[in-house]
């Protein structure tokens, strides 16, 4: 309840929030290319909150030079420093906790929910990275012959790219900054073009917490940018979250440029499915599949998107869900009444609205819309959840980022050619699961080729160093992030060999 307080306050006392900024940071040889100013508009009610200054081409190149020239220096400095650099990093950042929920509100339109849990995942990558390179950093003295010593190490790569989605602004931005700086990597961040304020909030603060400019950049722009940057010789690896299209798009670049093989983590979409037998307990499923499928307006890798349900129970829970729909709020995300806000910019609207207008003419739409905010909100891009039942599962082919939910029946026999059409769909990120009967789940769960199986609650839950998260197939490279492994992708391994006997001093 204090820290609600504490975000009203500051949504009253920057009502107009004109004076947030984005522009290149970062140390330059020289200074960075004069660009007009453009403003950021708020997907709540389409008023400027704030402006950027977009980075150029030769911005980038720039940036990439020095970062490449600083990255000998940053990697020779103790691991333990470069941990501590995050952890000061992440108490500020617990500290600062209301003015970043007010900036994901009004920039982002994450509701108060939303805002809390990402703010507390950006802190708990900043310690659990910290931790975790200590340990992977650590020389690993080897058994070998006597008078010879033998000790692996883990090094920094390079100049890292780290290319993130307007979804979890800060989270997944914070998390690969995080990962690439500490592992000794010089970082040039890009954050989403819809996104630039979070982000730089971010990168001042990580300067504040110790880690020297030549060593952290950020370049807001477009996806130029970051194609740019991917295109760039002295790029010694890319760390993406988006989409699928774009991931694939930076594979090819990455495998043409000139300079070195540079590795690509690439985080992507998904058609994720909950499968629903008739042992499983309506109550549960529907507060499942509420949470899953509209949290967050549907704007969530994970989100639920095609529910299968067994037919004996199927009318039950069809009709459970439309009722639930029906009585969802949409508003503004600072309101604490809010349960779905905005969707991103009005692009993303006119998709979504496209592709409902094609969806209902084949699908069975399941209950009413909820009511879509007016008043002040009615310049925001709002989008009703809805929920469609389909013939089969075989009528949903793309990954549709919004809070429209697909309901397939299936019959218990037909459960395995279920499982067989869901892998071949080719995305691979999350799956929900809803029975009584724990070795069906299980079942599920190996054949399945999906990065996180939810068994019996929501599809929510990327709990850092609890529930490590990220896809296989078409949803993603791996390895997880908030993982024991992830870091070990940053860096490239170094054995060194001494003939101790012929040693000097
Ligand atoms: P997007 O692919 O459109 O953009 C992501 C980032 O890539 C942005 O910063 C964008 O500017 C940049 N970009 C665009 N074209 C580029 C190019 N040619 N070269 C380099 N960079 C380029 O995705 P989005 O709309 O920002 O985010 C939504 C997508 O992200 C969804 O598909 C969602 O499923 C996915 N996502 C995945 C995860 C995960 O953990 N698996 C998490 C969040 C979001």
């Amino acid at each position: 309840l204090q820290m609600r307080a504490a975000v009203q306050t500051e949504l009253a006392s920057r009502a107009s929030g004109a004076g947030f900024e984005a522009f290149c940071l970062g140390t330059p040889h020289g200074s960075w290319a004069p660009t007009p100013k453009a403003p950021v508009l708020s997907p709540n009610d389409g008023t400027q909150v704030g402006t950027v200054q977009w980075a150029t081409k030769q911005d980038v190149a720039m940036a990439i030079e020095t970062a490449h020239a600083a990255w000998p220096y940053w990697e020779a400095r103790p691991v333990t420093e470069r941990a501590d650099m995050l952890r000061r990093a992440a108490d500020a950042l617990e500290a600062q906790m209301p003015a970043y929920l007010h900036l994901l509100a009004i920039e982002a339109g994450k509701t108060y929910a939303d805002g809390v849990a990402e703010v507390r995942e950006a802190v708990d990558f900043l310690r659990y990275y910290a931790h975790q390179a200590e340990h992977l950093m650590a020389p690993d003295h080897l058994p070998g012959p006597t008078g010879e010593t033998n000790v692996l190490t883990a090094r920094g790569r390079g100049v890292w790219v780290c290319i993130s989605p307007w979804n979890f602004p800060l989270a997944i931005f914070a998390g690969q900054v995080a990962a690439a700086l500490v592992t000794g990597n010089s970082v040039i961040a890009k954050p989403a073009e819809q996104t630039p304020l979070v982000a730089h909030a971010f990168v001042k603060l990580m300067y504040e917490a110790g880690v020297p400019q030549d060593a952290l950049y950020c370049l807001p722009g477009a996806g130029e940018v970051g194609a740019a940057l991917t295109q760039h010789p002295l790029t010694a690896g890319v760390a993406f979250t988006g989409s699928t299209q774009v991931a694939k798009l930076i594979a090819a670049t990455l495998a043409t440029k000139p300079g070195p093989l540079a590795p690509l983590i690439a985080e992507t979409g998904g058609i994720n499915a909950m499968i629903v037998d008739s042992t499983a307990l309506p109550e549960q499923v529907i507060d499942a599949v509420v949470m899953s499928a509209f949290r967050s307006a549907g704007q969530r890798c994970s989100a639920l998107r095609v529910l299968c349900v067994q037919d004996d129970i199927a009318d039950e829970l069809i009709a459970g869900i439309g009722g639930a729909l029906e009585v969802l709020r949409m508003g503004h995300p600072a309101d604490a009444a809010t349960d779905v806000g905005p969707i991103i910019d009005r692009e993303a609207l006119e998709r979504l609205q496209n592709y409902e207008r094609e969806l209902s003419s084949r699908g069975k739409a399941v209950g009413g819309a909820p009511k879509l905010p007016d008043g002040a909100l009615a310049a925001g891009h709002f989008f009703a959840p809805v929920a469609y039942e389909l013939p089969s599962l075989a009528d949903v082919k793309e990954e549709v980022f919004g809070p429209v939910l697909h309901i397939v029946r299936y019959k218990a026999k037909a459960l395995d050619a279920l499982m067989d059409q869901i892998n071949a769909l080719g995305y691979g990120l999350t799956l929900g699961v809803q029975t009584r009967i724990t070795a069906r789940a299980e079942a599920i769960a190996r054949k399945l080729r999906v990065g996180n199986v939810y068994v019996n609650r929501s599809m929510i839950g990327a709990v850092v160093g609890v529930q490590p998260f990220g896809g296989q197939g078409l949803s993603g490279t791996g390895p997880k992030a908030g993982g024991p492994h992830y870091l070990t992708r940053f860096v490239t391994e170094q054995t060194v060999t001494i003939n101790t006997a012929a040693a000097g001093g």
